[in-house]
């Protein structure tokens, strides 16, 4: 960030709560690192407010915003268009950019998630098998990350299972044409194959310290590789458990970078990826 004078840009998070938001650290590492006129605040916006929040990029000429919790959904409603059919699909907007009067929906959870895969594993999703706890917002992001990306076999376990059911239905009447099996479980059980290549935790459960296991542990027989989208704790007990059983995991933390050095780029296109993820790497580990 640079001394602030009235050619400042402002971007900045919406969110509620926003108390624990890392993005303001990230975004101002680059601006910083970069010599860049701008500032990036966060902001407590009620949900009643958010059509206003939203309208106010336009009218206090913002340089852009990010979406958090729990407003990603509803923002799909007020934006004047998601350029990005999948994220139209996905139903979920987290990155807001102002274009020629504009304000334009993206959604860079998904891309995020997969730049972190392989950068962690290495992994090519090609014909592969994946199992995903939660059918919430993040699971959604996910699960349609994971089927452009060419899984074939999809299983969705969820505590509330209807709605794991819901998310099946979905992504079914989204994904006909495309050779993929998604089912719904409500045991590991269920799972006929072997092993599955990859589990990924989507739901919240493990993010406090008393929080009970998101699935049955005994699954992680099932699986060769764990993703844990959660960042805080660094270690849920989900990947304490995969750890004993020597199963290669990750938590979200390369997830959130790497999301949001894909927000950075749609405000900034002429700056290099790999130089945004990595001031924004160092800024979070200096933290
Ligand atoms: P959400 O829409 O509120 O969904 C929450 C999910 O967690 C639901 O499937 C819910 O199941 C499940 N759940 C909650 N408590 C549970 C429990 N005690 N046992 C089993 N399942 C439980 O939340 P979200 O936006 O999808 O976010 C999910 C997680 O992903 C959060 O921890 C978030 O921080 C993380 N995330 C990380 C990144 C990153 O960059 N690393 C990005 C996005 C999200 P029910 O349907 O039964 O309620």
């Amino acid at each position: 960030m640079s001394d602030i004078n009235s050619e400042t840009k402002v971007y900045g998070v919406i969110g509620d709560p926003i108390g624990h938001t890392l993005s303001p650290m990230l975004h101002n590492a680059v601006f910083k690192a970069n010599g860049i006129n701008a500032i990036y605040l966060p902001f407590h916006v009620k949900p009643d407010e958010l059509s206003g929040a939203i309208e106010g990029l336009k009218s206090l000429q913002l340089g852009g915003l990010n979406v958090t919790v729990p407003h990603k959904e509803q923002a799909v409603y007020y934006v004047d268009a998601t350029p990005n059919g999948l994220d139209r699909a996905i139903g979920a907007v987290n990155t807001l950019v102002l274009l020629q009067g504009k304000v334009l929906g993206f959604n860079t959870d998904g891309l995020g998630f997969l730049d972190d895969l392989e950068e962690q594993f290495n992994m090519d999703l090609k014909d592969k098998s994946a199992v995903v706890l939660g059918a919430g917002g993040a699971a959604r992001a996910v699960t349609f990350s994971l089927i452009q990306a060419g899984v074939t076999h999809l299983y969705i376990h969820n505590r509330t299972h209807e709605r794991a059911k819901g998310l099946v239905k979905y992504l079914v009447s989204h994904f006909n044409d495309l050779h993929v099996q998604i089912y719904a479980i409500s045991s590991i059980d269920e799972i006929k194959i072997q092993s599955v290549d990859l589990m990924v935790n989507c739901t919240t459960c493990g993010m406090h310290e008393h929080d009970p296991h998101p699935v049955n542990p005994d699954i992680l027989d099932k699986t060769k590789t764990v993703y844990d989208l959660i960042y805080a704790p660094r270690e849920t007990m989900l990947l304490k458990e995969a750890r004993r059983h020597d199963i290669p995991s990750a938590n979200g933390i390369g997830m959130l970078l790497h999301q949001a050095s894909i927000a950075h780029r749609l405000w900034f296109p002429e700056v290099d990826k790999k130089q945004i993820y990595s001031i924004m790497k160092k800024a979070f580990e200096a933290s």
